[in-house]
Parts: structure tokens; C-alpha cells; sequence
């Protein structure tokens, strides 16, 4: 058997979300982040579809040297920076963004002999308490910064979200406050993600910096990126590849943990945890088969799942199955399975074949 399991990443529905950030941050540039391979879509795909961005994020400096080599020329910024000095050498040959979060890189940079300018984004903990510097030295850190001659005037400073996906929550407001005091410098400022591009004006600041919307993912609890007008940007299906009949009070799967309540057809899926289709979406869990709702039934296993036919006497084997996309959207399955869409799609492993439209 050939692998059937596919991933399709719908380059229109990117195209579409990008411009769709654009109408919430007319006034914003907007930094397309493409890292953990463009949230799973691939990042060299994502990137070329996303020619409109103003500047890539990527998460390591590994990223970049794949965004170069296809022959993007884009700003590129790496979000964490460098770790050691010989990072310079390859960020100065990419011609990378860097962001500086500590004093570990500040004193990389002092130390570094090469005089063509670096471009820094400072970046802020403004709240979040995993990256960045307190608000309270930002003078001091620019006038650091600014009196050495290997880095390019014009600094973006930067700050996260920790709960951007919860606006009723009082805690983005308050990082809001602490970004916007932290220095009077006439400096680009950069705070928004996805959502508090979606639901805090104040934080579309001259730079936005886009990730699960572009994809068309969402995050928050009981919605989807539809609900934001964005456009899922992958579809995964595969095919179904037996239909057997099981008997009344017979057990599926491993573990037994769906008892047939009748006689019934069990279709099987050949797709499983091996192609990052969560382990933990238990029995009930939707699929979608010629356009109609199929439960899965048991547990999924490493290759392949089961789900209920009762509902689907005309299914036949090879007809396709999808397990997410425009009609069943990722952040469903999601939380069915306890997680984020995000980390659905980025789980997607290597044996699944990606193909692309123009969706
Ligand atoms: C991942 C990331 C983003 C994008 O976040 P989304 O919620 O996916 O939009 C923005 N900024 C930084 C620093 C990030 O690490």
C-alpha cells in the first residue's frame, strides 16, 4: 500500500489571510511568522506564498539559512537571537534581523570586532516572564545598543503576549501599559500576535507580528480562525481502506474501548499518530466522509484509526476521508484531542506527502 495520507496546503487561503491582517493593521507592517516550518505548512511554501510580508519571523537562525538558500531576500528576523559568537558570522553572511533578549547577547555583540551594522529588535518582558528584558533599563539598553558602531540605528523594540487569546482578561492591557512606558525614544514598537491582532487595536503598533492567522488558526477557547474571517490553509486527509462488519457487543481497537451497541460497518482510515494525528482524540471525534460526519470509534493507533459507517451505506473503500480543513476545522479536532490547533499542524510528520493548490 501506498501512503495515503496527505497534507494540503491551500496557498490562496495564505494569500487571503495576509491580506486579511492587512485590513485589521492597515497602518502596521507585518512580520509573517513562518517558524517550526511555517507552522507545519513548510516553510519554503509558506514564504514564497507570503511574498507580500514585510519581514519573515523564524525562530533560529537555521530557518534563515533555508529562507536564503531559496532565495528569499525578505528581512528576516530570528526570533531568539544568537547563543554564541558564531552566530554573528552567520548572521552578517544571511543578512539576519536579530532579536536581543539578554545580557548574554548584548555582551556577544560588544565583543564583536565586524563593523557592518547588525539590525536589532530589543525585546521587552512586559509581563509574559519567558523572554526579554525588564522595562525599566529600556534607556539604559539603548543607549548601550546605540553607542556601538557594529549596530544599525534604527532599533524595533518588542514585547509578547502572554494572553492575547483571552480579551476579556485584564493582563494584555496591562502589558500594553508597561510596553508603552517603558521609553518616550521615537523607536518602532512591536507587540501584537494573531489574536491581539484580531481583538486589541492598541496593540497594531508599527509592526505586527502574524502566526496562527495566517495559516487561519485560532487558539482561543470555542473558535476557529473562520470566525475571524481568516481560511484554513492545510487540509489533511487520507483514504479509507476496509469497511468490515463487526457484531453487537464486539470491541474495536486497542484496549477494546468502543463496544459495537449493534451490528455494524467499521470503516478503517490509514492514517494514525505516526502521521502526528493525535493519539488522544478519543471515540466521537469527527472525520469527514463525502462531505458528512463520521465519529471515530476506538483508539487511534500509529497508522490507523477506525470510525462508525452506520451513518454511510454508500461509503466504499479508497473514498477519501478528511480529517481537517475548511469543512472540519483543526481547532475542533483539537480540542477534542486537549491541545491548540497549532500544535496539530506543526505535529504533521515527515511520511505525510504535502501537496499545494491555489485555494
Ligand atoms: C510565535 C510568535 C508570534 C506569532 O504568534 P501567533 O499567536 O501565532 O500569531 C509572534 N511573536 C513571537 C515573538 C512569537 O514567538
Amino acid at each position: 500500500m501506498s501512503r495515503s495520507a496527505l497534507a494540503t496546503i491551500h496557498l490562496g487561503a495564505l494569500r487571503h489571510n495576509l491580506a486579511r491582517i492587512r485590513v485589521l493593521a492597515p497602518r502596521s507592517r507585518v512580520m509573517a511568522v513562518v517558524k517550526a516550518d511555517g507552522y507545519g505548512h513548510g516553510l519554503e511554501r509558506v514564504a514564497r506564498a507570503l511574498s507580500g510580508a514585510d519581514a519573515y519571523g523564524v525562530a533560529a537562525i537555521a530557518d534563515g539559512q533555508r529562507l536564503r538558500a531559496a532565495g528569499i531576500a525578505h528581512r528576516i528576523v530570528v526570533l531568539s537571537g544568537i547563543d554564541e559568537a558564531g552566530d554573528l558570522l552567520e548572521v552578517r553572511r544571511l543578512e539576519l534581523d536579530i532579536v536581543v533578549h539578554h545580557a548574554h547577547q548584548l555582551d556577544l555583540i560588544a565583543a564583536d570586532r565586524d563593523a557592518r551594522p547588525l539590525r536589532v529588535w530589543l525585546k521587552l518582558d512586559t509581563g509574559m516572564h519567558r523572554l526579554g528584558f525588564d522595562p525599566a533599563h529600556t534607556d539604559a539598553l539603548l543607549a548601550r545598543l546605540r553607542s556601538q558602531p557594529n549596530v544599525h540605528a534604527d532599533i524595533v523594540l518588542m514585547s509578547h503576549f502572554a494572553r492575547s487569546d483571552e480579551p476579556a482578561m485584564p493582563a494584555t492591557r496591562e502589558q500594553l501599559a508597561r510596553f508603552a512606558s517603558a521609553t518616550s525614544a521615537p523607536l518602532a514598537h512591536s507587540i501584537a500576535n494573531s489574536a491581539a491582532i484580531v481583538h486589541c487595536p492598541d496593540a497594531r503598533q508599527d509592526w505586527v507580528r502574524a502566526g496562527g492567522a495566517l495559516y487561519g488558526l485560532s487558539v482561543e477557547r470555542n473558535r476557529c480562525g473562520a470566525d475571524d474571517g481568516f481560511r484554513p490553509a492545510m487540509s489533511l486527509s487520507s483514504k479509507l481502506i476496509a469497511i468490515n462488519r463487526v457484531g453487537r457487543g464486539e470491541r474495536v481497537g486497542y484496549g477494546g474501548l468502543y463496544e459495537c451497541p449493534e451490528d455494524m460497518d467499521i470503516g478503517v482510515v490509514a492514517i494514525g499518530y505516526g502521521d502526528g494525528y493525535p493519539r488522544s482524540a478519543a471515540s466521537g471525534t469527527p472525520v469527514l466522509l463525502n462531505g458528512r460526519v463520521a465519529p471515530i470509534v476506538g483508539r487511534v493507533s500509529m497508522d490507523l484509526m477506525m470510525i462508525d459507517l452506520r451513518a454511510h451505506p454508500e461509503a466504499r473503500v479508497n473514498d477519501r476521508v478528511l480529517l481537517w480543513g475548511p469543512d472540519l476545522p483543526v481547532e475542533r479536532i483539537a480540542a477534542a484531542a486537549g491541545t491548540i490547533s497549532y500544535e496539530l499542524t506543526c505535529g504533521i510528520t515527515r511520511r505525510v506527502l504535502f501537496l499545494e493548490d491555489e485555494d
